[in-house]
């Protein structure tokens, strides 16, 4: 990459003066004016190169500039750039069996969205639709979008400013034995009594009013929780027992970033909706949707579905999945990310926590992966209290510009530091991110 700090500082002033950031206080925030990227490193106009563990918002699946995909949006953009939902279109058709291959079970048929929080909007909608109930159960520790049904969904502070449309929503805790809710020592315990939880949240709401509940499959931005082996297997055979929809937000544990296609292979579970997105295309042309199962599908085989979007199976998003499905296969990027968090990103981890008291806990598979920042290993205390800002924060934000300065661009929320780097990153890669998370850390030691 090429310097140009004229061109840097023109974009930098034009974003400052029109345009309006998510989540941010606008005259607090300095964002980095970018020049370029490709395959899991960026770059800015001051020449200074970033390798990228956080793929983005936890999307860039494949890498930036994938030439197939990127060529695959070219074509697709020259042929028939645009049209409207309700006809059959040669890209939408073919992105929609791929998918369909691809998730669990009898999900066959799929709705598509522009993003996440769209794709938890309708599965919230099918379910209520489709059982005739109002109410709809979610875990705290989780992200669901920022749309309004998605947002009320949500467990995490985010949700507090919107946090006036929540009727019918009923928040649980679902496992997390480092920071257990239900006082758990192993996982085996923590598992029956987030089970036993969940049962009493239904029958105090009552659970002929339970049209759905919702859980990402493994939590990311709240953590990358991996749940206990007999938990979602539990929840699904309570689902049944009782009629609720279950839905599995996919959105960001799907499409490789496990080392499976979809999350819930793990796990064993299929669920009646499965929301997806991010990684579904690398996000280079907005897209999400939900996969429906055949009983749900066929409520909205006879009845019209009450929902629809202007872009729903957009055919630059649709030719961009098309193309980055067929990558991933003929790549073996799913199997890539599976080795490379078993054999290069687990063991580097844990060998970092091992060497730095700050790190309490390393969680994790494929590419998705969580380093728990702590004052103190034995009380677990976090570096940073939950929801800090200013200079309740300082460590975590001290922690982020050493990375930043050594060249590593870090994924960071709360006391936590996740590693998401591209699905197919390179071992070497891998190496020397972990080589500059050593370095960073003493930073995080430094407040012990
Ligand atoms: N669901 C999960 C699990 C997510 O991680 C996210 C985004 O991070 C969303 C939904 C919302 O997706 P979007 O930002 O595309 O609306």
């Amino acid at each position: 990459p090429h310097a140009d700090p004229a061109k840097g500082a023109a974009v930098k002033a034009a974003d400052r003066a029109h345009v309006f950031h998510s989540w941010s206080a606008q005259e607090l925030i300095d964002p980095l004016a970018v020049a370029g990227a490709e395959g899991a490193h960026f770059w800015d106009y001051e020449g200074n190169r970033y390798l990228d563990f956080t793929s983005g918002l936890v999307y860039t699946n494949i890498g930036y500039q994938h030439p197939k995909v990127v060529t695959a949006v070219q074509e697709q953009a020259g042929r028939l750039a645009t049209f409207a939902p309700a006809f059959a279109i040669d890209v939408r058709s073919e992105a929609a069996r791929l998918i369909a291959e691809r998730t669990p079970g009898d999900l066959d048929k799929i709705f598509f969205t522009n993003g996440g929080a769209e794709a938890v909007e309708n599965a919230a909608r099918m379910a209520r639709v489709h059982t005739g109930r109002p109410k709809i159960l979610s875990a705290y520790r989780s992200y669901h979008g920022a749309t309004a049904a998605a947002i009320n969904l949500t467990g995490d502070p985010r949700r507090w400013a919107s946090d006036n449309g929540s009727a019918g929503v009923v928040r649980f805790w679902a496992p997390f034995l480092y920071r257990s809710p239900f006082y758990a020592k192993t996982e085996e315990q923590e598992c029956a009594r987030a089970l036993r939880h969940l049962e009493d949240t239904i029958a105090y709401e009552g659970p002929q009013s339970i049209a759905a509940i919702i859980l990402e499959t493994i939590p990311g931005t709240a953590g990358i929780m991996v749940p206990p082996p007999g938990y979602l297997p539990g929840v699904r055979e309570i689902c049944d027992r009782y009629g609720i929809v279950l839905v599995l937000d996919e959105v960001m544990a799907g499409f490789g970033r496990t080392g499976t296609w979809f999350a819930a292979e793990h796990f064993d579970v299929v669920p009646d909706l499965l929301t997806f997105a991010k990684g579904v295309n690398s996000g280079y042309v907005p897209l999400g949707g939900v996969a429906i199962s055949g009983e749900i599908a066929d409520t909205f085989a006879r009845r019209p579905y009450p929902g629809g979007l202007t872009y729903s199976g957009h055919p630059l998003a649709c030719a961009a999945a098309v193309a980055t499905i067929d990558v991933m296969a003929e790549e073996g990027v799913v199997e890539h990310a599976a080795r490379i968090g078993r054999d290069v990103l687990g063991p580097g981890l844990r060998d970092l926590a091992d060497r730095h008291p700050s790190v309490g806990e390393v969680r994790g598979l494929g590419a998705f992966w969580a380093l728990e920042l702590v004052r103190d290993p034995d009380t677990r205390e976090p570096l940073v209290p939950y929801n800090a800002s200013g200079e309740a924060n300082a460590p975590m934000t001290a922690f982020a510009t050493a990375c930043k300065k050594s060249g590593l661009w870090p994924f960071i929320n709360m006391n936590r530091t996740h590693v998401v780097p591209a699905c197919n990153i390179s071992e070497t890669e891998a190496k020397d991110g972990l080589t500059l998370l050593d370095e960073a850390l003493t930073v995080a030691d430094a407040h012990l």
